[in-house]
């Protein structure tokens, strides 16, 4: 197996008396994208700075394809510039009064590349982001999107072994987003990219990334594909985070037979778990579920797992109707 693009093993960052990233262990192989995904503060931009070698940690180890970059404990410390690792943020920062063409030549004018080879490798990058006809174009002459592109196409000019992607898209509007998306998507598959991407915006992580990372406080709450983390969030924390669920407090049942929640109403719902034989009868539980795999049904006889709830409030959202209903003590938010 080829080695890890990027490996983190128990690294440490700490701000006076915050620790930002409080040891962290991932490892991102070639060919994926990577997202780290949790709230404002959690620990993220630190993480991906760490990465490029913008912040320093004060334990643990970075490598890079199976090399040391970052070893506090052997006073080993790269810096970004003999990383070579590609990078766009928010603000993806392009000159206004260069062109497209030596927006992105820039990285390889710095490098002291010949004329002939920064021309090449900027048409190549240009192409590959479908900007092929602007190059010549001054930059402030460019949509939101275009200046989002040219951000990426400087990134990929010297073809970087990371790709470092901190909320790239959060400055353009939802729609235009929501196309580039997909876009990054196609090209990172096109071009076998690896990226480390970092967002707070879980639609985004759910559609691009080959796994996800859910953060909180500086720590990994969960790692797994975006359909491991929806369907199977290990905390609470990771279930609110990712989607919306519903809680409703309820009571652990077993006997002869079987084993049950009771709900404050009264209502039973069956459950078949193995980590609940731990628990004894009469134990306090937490029942979570996705509102999308809660149906509502016109009032009839109690049948199994059907629980009675009454309609507060419904509101008409065009392509759905979201309703408040109370059950069981909990007011819930159910879609139909
Ligand atoms: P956001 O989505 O808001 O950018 P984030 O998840 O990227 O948040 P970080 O920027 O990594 O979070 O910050 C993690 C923690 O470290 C926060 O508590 C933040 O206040 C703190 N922090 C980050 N940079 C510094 C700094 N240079 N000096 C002091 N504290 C910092």
């Amino acid at each position: 197996m080829p080695p890890a693009v990027l490996e983190f093993r128990g690294v440490v960052k700490r701000f006076q008396t915050v620790n930002a990233v409080d040891g962290v262990s991932f490892s991102i192989m070639p060919g994926e994208i990577f997202t780290l995904l949790g709230p404002s503060g959690c620990g993220k931009t630190t993480t991906l700075r760490l990465a490029a070698g913008l912040e320093e940690p004060e334990s643990g180890e970075i490598l890079l394809n199976g090399m040391a970059v970052a070893v506090p404990e052997r006073r080993l410390f790269l810096p970004p510039e003999r990383r070579r690792l590609g990078m766009v943020f928010q603000s993806y920062a392009i000159w206004p009064h260069l062109t497209v063409f030596e927006n992105v030549a820039f990285p390889l004018r710095v490098r002291r590349e010949s004329n002939e080879a920064i021309r090449q490798r900027v048409s190549r990058a240009l192409e590959s982001v479908g900007l092929g006809g602007l190059s010549e174009r001054a930059s402030t002459q460019l949509s939101g999107g275009q200046q989002q592109r040219v951000a990426l196409a400087r990134a990929l000019v010297y073809e970087p072994p990371l790709l470092l992607l901190d909320e790239p898209l959060s400055n353009l509007d939802a729609k235009l987003r929501e196309q580039m998306r997909f876009e990054l998507r196609t090209l990172q598959r096109k071009l076998n990219l690896t990226v480390l991407y970092v967002t707070h915006d879980q639609t985004e992580a759910m559609t691009l990334s080959d796994r996800i990372a859910v953060m909180h406080r500086g720590c990994f709450e969960q790692t797994g594909t975006p359909g491991e983390v929806y369907e199977k969030p290990s905390t609470s924390f990771v279930g609110d985070f990712l989607g919306r669920t519903i809680v409703i407090e309820a009571t652990l049942r077993r006997a002869t037979g079987g084993q049950w929640v009771e709900l404050a109403d009264g209502a039973r719902i069956a459950i078949d778990l193995p980590q609940l034989e731990t628990l004894r009868d009469g134990a306090a539980v937490r029942v979570s579920a996705r509102p999308e795999d809660i149906e509502i049904l016109p009032e009839a006889e109690p049948a199994p797992n059907q629980i009675g709830a009454i309609i507060d409030q419904v509101g008409y959202l065009g392509d759905r109707f979201e309703y408040h209903v109370r059950a069981a003590g909990a007011l819930l938010v159910l879609s139909a």
